[in-house]
């Protein structure tokens, strides 16, 4: 069954009282209706089935964060100047684990997006299969332009309130958009230096002090095998599919990376000031250059070109009502940048080009409308929730190593993490054919996803 978001949103009265309860608290949350609004067009059939799920009104509570605490991060430059700063955490579900999910440190946060990011984590956590509820935080402060130093104090800043908030048994952020390892490393620093403690309180932590051997490849590996599962069931592999790739960041570097392990030909990458297209294909030399231009040099993705010939450069156009990136022909896509990176148009040209396959390494880069062209066009989607789950997987993978004070092979990690989004693929599948979505992985991962939380709320009464 093929299903439109836009034809249920106006067709359900199910869909629109949800609607109406979130647009009626947060009208000015878009990106949180957003999310909302995905979710629940996958579980009009399952509340329809379960009674008790509605006479619990165990959704209704699903759509309300536990607890959402926002702070003031005052810091100073290194020029002197002071400067103040917005931190959130929001804690969205906790009935199968501690919080769990990223801190984005990007100008454009605000508590819109985090709701969303924390919504759609309760979710992609309880498909791991991990003991992890789903939180997210982050602060609209830009690490781009700022020195190490700069950095280190606006981290210190930004956890001298956080600890009060989060644990190891309480909620357990990791890395986004923003905060990589030399972010983890300064927020870990000032929580041991406050609360006196040395735990698994962070996780994407450094390999000498407790993090995991491939938790920074896991989002983007993850990705990649989801990928090779949903062509499995067409009976292909990925090796010598041309791939769209977008971002530049962790999530797109080690997608390449595994794409090119795999045989597969990386042919693009972006940043926000524009991408960049090497139809020669992005290989293991050139993705080393990327990696070292952007993670320490911080540098910018035009620069590849300066050093590879075979590759052209376009400019993002502010206002352009599509992104020429996904107008290149290749067999599958890899959105691994932001939200919304993929509108309608886009969709179309990515149909169009011939893409067949879209492996969401983003959390939520495909709007609804684009959602719906490129699934009514037979094209494999699939969904961040489900594709980039890799990275929290890994994370609670830490989470196990850090309190058994164990540490796994890069082979042991990896193991789990195929299994894993085996794991996620399969049950995706299974509750999408169980419910009547058959062979469509969004409404699978969310019915999948809801399920066991909402299991678990039921057997926790009214808390
Ligand atoms: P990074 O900060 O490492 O990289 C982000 C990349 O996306 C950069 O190339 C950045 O460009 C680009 N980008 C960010 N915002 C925009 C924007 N508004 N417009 C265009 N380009 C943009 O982040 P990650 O790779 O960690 O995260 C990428 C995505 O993956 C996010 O959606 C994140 O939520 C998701 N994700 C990440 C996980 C992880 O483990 N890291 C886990 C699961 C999902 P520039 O440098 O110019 O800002």
């Amino acid at each position: 069954m093929t299903t439109s978001v836009a034809t249920l949103q106006s067709s359900s009265a199910f869909v629109q009282e949800y609607i109406d309860i979130v647009t009626g608290r947060d009208p000015h949350q878009p990106e949180f209706l957003q999310a909302v609004q995905e979710v629940v067009v996958s579980l009009e059939p399952v509340l329809e089935r379960h009674s008790q799920y509605r006479d619990q009104r165990v959704l209704e509570r699903m759509l309300e964060p536990e607890r959402v605490i926002q702070f003031r991060v005052p810091w100073q430059a290194d020029d002197g100047t002071v400067h103040v700063n917005r931190g959130f955490r929001v804690g969205f579900n906790s009935a199968i684990g501690p919080y769990k999910g990223g801190l984005r440190f990007h100008p454009s946060v605000n508590l819109s997006i985090l709701k969303f990011l924390a919504f759609e984590q309760v979710f992609k956590n309880s498909l791991t299969g991990q003991p992890i509820g789903g939180g997210k935080g982050g602060s609209d402060f830009d690490p781009r332009c700022r020195s190490d130093r700069e950095v280190m104090r606006f981290c210190q800043s930004f956890m001298t309130e956080l600890y009060r908030h989060v644990g190891h048994n309480t909620d357990v952020p990791a890395g986004d958009i923003g905060v990589g390892g030399r972010e983890i490393g300064f927020l870990f620093g000032q929580y041991k230096r406050i609360t006196n403690t040395f735990t698994g309180v962070l996780t994407g932590r450094g390999p000498g002090w407790g993090g995991s051997l491939l938790r920074p490849e896991a989002t983007g590996y993850g990705a990649v095998y989801f990928a090779a599962e949903m062509a499995n069931t067409e009976g292909k592999t990925l090796e010598g599919m041309q791939c769209l790739v977008s971002g530049s960041g962790n999530v797109a570097q080690y997608a390449c990376r595994k794409l090119i392990e795999l045989g597969a030909i990386p042919v693009t990458l972006s940043d926000s000031s524009g991408w960049i297209h090497d139809p020669a294909g992005i290989d293991e030399e050139k993705l080393q250059f990327v990696m070292h231009l952007k993670n320490e040099c911080r540098g910018r993705i035009s620069e590849y070109c300066e050093k590879y010939s075979t590759a052209t450069y376009t400019p993002t156009e502010s206002g352009a009502s599509s992104n020429a990136l996904w107008a290149v022909q290749a067999d599958a896509a890899f959105p691994s940048a932001t939200q919304n990176e993929i509108n309608a148009e886009d969709a179309g040209n990515l149909v169009a080009g011939g893409v067949r396959l879209v492996s969401e390494g983003a959390n939520m880069p495909t709007t609804p409308e684009a959602q719906d062209i490129l699934v009514d066009a037979g094209v494999l989607l699939g969904p961040g929730k489900a594709a980039n789950a890799g990275g929290v997987a890994v994370s609670a993978l830490e989470m196990a190593q850090a309190s058994q004070r164990l540490r796994w092979t890069t082979e042991e990690v990896d193991r789990h993490l195929r299994r894993i989004m085996h794991d996620i693929h399969a049950v995706c599948l299974e509750a999408a054919h169980a419910y009547g979505f058959e062979r469509d992985y969004r409404h699978g991962a969310n019915i999948a996803g809801f399920r066991k939380v909402a299991d678990a709320m039921l057997d926790q009464g009214l808390v």
